[in-house]
């Protein structure tokens, strides 16, 4: 399972900021490559801000599963393979974490 990065970070990637029970959607930097709870914590352990993914690359992680997915397979509300809820209200910080 690919290991989720952030701070107090369970491994379903839940972190200081955001921690509830549909928190598990984790963003991949395009820059570092890594995957993160959320880019507050990326942006405190890393020495650069979060750069946006493409939203064509798989640049969510489902921190149940651990299946990789696109923005368009991330924003149908729940993940594909385990039908875990995803947080609606990231929807706000896209613009943060996909490319235009
Ligand atoms: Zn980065
Ligand atoms: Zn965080
Ligand atoms: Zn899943």
């Amino acid at each position: 399972m690919t290991l989720i990065r952030g701070i107090d970070c369970d491994a379903a990637g839940r972190c200081r900021h955001y921690h509830q029970d549909n928190d598990i959607a984790a963003l991949r930097c395009a820059q570092c490559g890594d995957f993160f709870a959320c880019y507050q914590c990326h942006d405190a352990l890393c020495d650069h801000l979060f750069v946006p993914s493409p939203k064509a690359s798989r640049a969510v992680l489902c921190g149940n599963c651990g299946v990789e997915l696109t923005f368009a397979e991330y924003t149908q509300g729940s993940c594909p393979q385990c039908q875990h809820a995803f947080n609606p209200n990231c929807r706000v910080h896209y613009n943060r974490y996909f490319q235009a």
